[in-house]
Order: structure tokens, then sequence, then C-alpha cells
């Protein structure tokens, strides 16, 4: 309970799947949690419940986090809700899966700006606030795909593997100013995201799993936590693949 006791999280994409379970275990450490949504207001809402009914603080910050005037106003109430940021967790992501040949530039643009242009402009926003207090972590929700690449995926894997770039560059900005920035890449995690995919694709992407199950949004919030906490207080600059095994 007092791993983040006195600390300020705002986790993007908190309504739902991973990041919803991020916000919950941040919240169990004594963090005060900032939930940002998009379009589930009603899921951020109950987030936030959630967090309340287990006696601790969080608030729902609607915003589209590819959206430079809207991350501008979503930092504005941050500070104005808790004064500052301890701990930025760059969640929000989307697929729009396709052959290279009938995938339109359009789903190139949009998964590239809500998964990368979003984690660039919500770093910089909170390398803002952080760089003033000299602390900080940031940890970027990547992907196995970005290491490993999936056929299909070229948008996002893309955008993935950019995340796993601009982290190690801001890393090696903000270490002297007691900020740490890590990405974390889960793998085959069990969640809306993934709930579309056929049977077929989910039994042979479990075949290629040593560890035998898909991945819970817990296994991947443990894992965040860790690297946000001070326990990760000598890493930076790291990709921590969290994926039962399946890429090694
Ligand atoms: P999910 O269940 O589809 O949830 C996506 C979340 O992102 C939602 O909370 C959604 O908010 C939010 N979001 C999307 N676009 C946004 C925007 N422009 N602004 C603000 N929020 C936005 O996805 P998930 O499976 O939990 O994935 C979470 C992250 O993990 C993503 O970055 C994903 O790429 C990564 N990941 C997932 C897997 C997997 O197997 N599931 C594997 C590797 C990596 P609203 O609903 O409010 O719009």
């Amino acid at each position: 309970m007092t791993l983040f006791a006195g600390k300020t999280a705002l986790v993007t994409g908190g309504s739902r799947g991973i990041g919803r379970a991020i916000c919950l275990e941040l919240a169990a450490g004594g963090a005060t949690v900032l939930v940002n949504y998009q379009r589930s207001g009603e899921a951020a809402a109950a987030v936030v419940a959630e967090i309340a009914a287990h006696g601790g603080e969080a608030s729902a910050l609607q915003a589209d986090v590819s959206d430079e005037a809207q991350v501008a106003q979503l930092f504005k109430q941050a500070r104005a809700l808790a004064g500052g940021l301890d701990i930025l967790v760059n969640n929000a992501g989307m697929t729009r899966d396709n052959v290279i040949m009938m995938m339109k530039p359009t789903d190139f643009d949009d998964v590239l700006a809500t998964n990368l242009r979003s984690c660039w402009l919500c770093c910089k926003a909170a390398a803002r606030l952080m760089m003033r207090k000299r602390s900080g972590s940031i940890v970027n929700i990547t992907s196995v795909v970005g290491i490993a690449g999936n056929g299909g995926q070229t948008n996002y894997a893309a955008s993935k593997a950019g995340i796993i770039g601009l982290t190690k560059s801001l890393a090696k900005e903000l270490a002297v100013r007691g900020v740490r920035v890590n990405a974390l890449a889960p793998g085959f995690v069990d969640t809306d995201m993934t709930a579309s995919l056929s049977p077929e694709h989910k039994q042979s992407a479990l075949a290629a799993i040593p560890l035998g199950r898909l991945g819970a949004p817990e296994d991947i919030a443990n894992a965040v936590a860790f690297l946000a906490s001070d326990q990760a207080a000598y890493i930076t600059g790291q990709t921590l693949v969290v994926d039962g095994g399946m890429v090694m």
C-alpha cells in the first residue's frame, strides 16, 4: 500500500483492458490515479469508483491523446488536480490490421498517431513537470510486435518499434534530471483488443507461448508497477518483455 504513497500517476487509455488493470494496481500501491479515456466515459468512471471503493483516490480525464491541444488540456487538468506528476504510463493504443496491399494510408496514419504521436506528446508534457521535480518515472507500453514484427501489422509494428526508440532516446535525455523512461512489451493479452481475433489465430498464438496461457491484464500491470516504482531505481532505457516466453 505504501509503494506509491504521496505519488500521482497518469495512465492514458485507463478505461479498459491493460490500462484499467494498471490504474487499479498503482492505486493499490497508494498512488492518486488520473484515469485518461477517450470514448469510454462510463468504463473510466467505473475504474474511479472501484479505486474509491478500496479507499484510494482517482479522477477520470477525457482526452484524445493523439491531439496536441487535448494533451495540453489533459496535463493542465492533471496539474490543477494533483499539483504535479510522478508517474506517466503511455498505454493508449489501437490496431487497424491488414496486409500492406489492402492497408490504406489513413490506417497507417491513425495507428501511428494513436500509438506513437500520443506517446511523444505525453512524454513531452510530463517531462516538463518531472524535470522541475528532478524525479519521475515514465513507462511506455510497446508490444512484442515492435520487436519481432507480425504479418498484417506493418502500421502497428512501426508504431510500437518507434516507441522503443523514443524510450531509449528520452531515457538518455532525462537521466541527468532524475527521470527514468522504460518500455514494457506485452505479448498476447486477453482484452477487447484481442477479442475479435479468430479462435484459430488465438490457438496458434497460444501454441507459441511456453508458459501455456494468454497474458492477463494484471500480468502487465504488475510489471508496470515494478518499473514505475523505486524498486527499479537503477533501470532506465530498457524494454521489459512480458509475454510468457513467446519472444526470446
Ligand atoms: P483495449 O482493450 O483496446 O483498450 C485500449 C485503451 O486505449 C482504451 O482505454 C481506449 O480508451 C484507449 N485509447 C485508444 N485511443 C485513445 C486515444 N486516442 N486517446 C486516449 N485513449 C485512447 O487495448 P489493450 O489490449 O488494453 O491495450 C493497451 C495497450 O497495450 C495498447 O497500447 C496496446 O497496443 C498494448 N498491447 C496490447 C496487447 C494485447 O494483446 N492486448 C499486446 C501488446 C501490447 P477509450 O475506450 O476510452 O476510447
